[in-house]
């Protein structure tokens, strides 16, 4: 066969062998899938299949008895390839890696009642811009402004005696909410941001680059790791427009430090006329200190402490749907809201439904409701007893499972040195690397995300619904 016109020749006739497709379409060896899917995505599929065989023939991959064995396994092909181009790309997974706001996994589950309620919402028309009362045009916003302001209630009057409402407006994360904040208080003018504050959070959002885009110019005040109220004082100018203060969601600075207060930060916003932004990010609607969160400041935190307007995500401890929120002095919202880019960066009607939604479970007080924040509240015991069960349910001569201590996290640049103590499956298998075995998990169906460590794959239930519990220990039974 080295002769290269008689590997032509052989190949030519390899290609005569390939059956046309437009027969394979119309033969009853596909009757069913014809049936099933019909003609057009019948064809596409075996067009597909077929025109990988003349690839293999052409680049010498296919010999004649490749091409026969692959001809007899055509209809398993075409099949699997249908299956592949219908079904769904997004699709759901199990997350044992323990990081309840793992945002390659989707950042927060949402409430069974708030799916009930997107689904009620987007299944019908509705009232999203419409005032029933009245019978006219009406706002979108008014759906969950009005459960903000109830949970926001005490914040304006705690101030400095001028009490003042809060408004709430929300666009589609907080990235935008960012944005609109700066593109509306400070366009062609100054904002004065610590160093330490310059906040990169999960690769694409960056302080600086989100203030270019807003059009107002950045003035970096201070050092990394310190930044006094003088150092702020001293680079206000006419050109200075916005104070801003940035959470720094993702990590610590710790040792030789000083931030200037919020306390500090208002007093001279007052006096200078200037108002007061912080990018809070992670949005606790209350005090997280019940679900063994510490240190978290809330939104009522910041606008207590006299902030003029604090945005955060929708998804993140506020455990609901991506949105980004400003809450703020209903003057300065008003302006946010009067912006043209509001309009660009609006959100739909499930967005509306789900967040109200998860607001309504806050305002009742039913925290447990709340995904992220009832897999907060699971204790280390509770925990432990579902890890034991999976763990004696799998049988197997080369798969080990051990029970053991370890700690899970909050993730989605949330309360960055906050952990929670747990109980971790930690699963080695005879002859299979961890890595293997890890890869094995995720490609089981449902796929299992794990965490590998020392040699070790890691499963944390906290953020395994118990429902799924029986699905890991399949998984695992049929790793090795
Ligand atoms: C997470 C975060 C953002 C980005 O929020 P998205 O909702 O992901 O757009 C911005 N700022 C801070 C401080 C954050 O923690």
């Amino acid at each position: 066969m080295d002769n290269p016109q008689m590997k032509t020749e052989a190949k030519s006739e390899l290609f005569r062998k390939l059956p046309s497709v437009d027969e394979l379409v119309r033969s009853p060896q596909f009757g069913t899938l014809l049936e099933e899917h019909g003609a057009t995505a019948l064809t596409d599929a075996i067009r597909s299949v077929i025109g990988r065989l003349r690839e293999q023939i052409s680049s010498g991959l296919l010999d004649g008895a490749g091409l026969r064995l692959a001809l007899e396994g055509l209809n398993g092909a075409v099949e699997a390839r249908l299956r592949s181009v219908l079904s769904y790309s997004l699709r759901p997974v199990i997350n044992a890696t323990g990081v309840i706001l793992h945002t390659n996994l989707g950042r927060a589950p949402l409430a069974e009642h708030a799916l009930a309620h997107v689904r009620e919402v987007g299944h019908s028309y509705s009232n999203l811009e419409f005032d029933i009362e009245a019978g006219e045009r009406g706002k979108r916003d008014v759906h969950v402004d009005r459960l903000f302001r109830k949970l926001l209630a005490d914040a304006g009057s705690t101030g400095e005696g001028t009490s003042s409402t809060v408004s709430t407006i929300v666009v589609n994360n907080n990235a935008a909410a960012v944005l609109l904040a700066l593109n509306t208080l400070a366009e062609g003018g100054e904002v004065i941001v610590s160093r330490g504050e310059l906040v990169e959070i999960g690769g694409s959002f960056r302080i600086p680059d989100v203030m270019a885009k807003s059009g107002a110019t950045l003035r970096e005040v201070g050092t990394t790791n310190r930044t006094r109220i003088g150092d702020y004082e001293r680079a206000i100018n006419e050109r200075t427009r916005l104070l801003l203060r940035v959470h720094r969601s993702n990590f610590e600075i710790t040792g030789f430090t000083e931030q200037a207060s919020i306390g500090e930060l208002k007093e001279l916003a007052r006096r200078c006329g200037i108002p007061l932004m912080e990018d809070l990010g992670s949005g606790a609607l209350v005090d997280l200190e019940k679900f063994g969160i510490q240190g978290e400041a809330t939104v009522l935190d910041s606008l207590r402490g006299g902030v003029d307007v604090v945005t955060y995500s929708g998804d993140k401890l506020l455990g609901g749907p991506q949105a980004g929120l400003l809450s703020g002095r209903s003057e300065v919202i008003a302006r946010m809201r009067a912006n043209s880019l509001f309009r660009a960066l609006r959100v739909d009607k499930m967005t509306y439904a789900a967040l109200e939604a998860s607001l309504l479970a806050y305002v009742k007080h039913e925290y447990g409701k709340v995904p992220a924040l009832r897999m907060m509240s699971l204790s280390k015991e509770a925990i432990g007893v579902r890890a034991e069960a999976i763990a004696g349910r799998v049988q197997s001569r080369t798969v080990k499972i051990e029970v053991i201590d370890g700690e899970s996290v909050i993730g989605g640049g949330a309360a960055p040195s906050s952990v929670l103590p747990t109980r971790l499956l930690a699963v080695t298998c005879t002859g299979v690397s961890a890595d293997e075995l890890s890869d094995r998990l995720r490609k089981s169906d449902p796929p299992v995300i794990a965490r590998v460590e020392e040699g070790r794959v890691l499963l944390d239930l906290r953020t395994v619904f118990p429902e799924q519990d029986h699905l890991i220990a399949d998984a695992l039974q049929h790793v090795a």
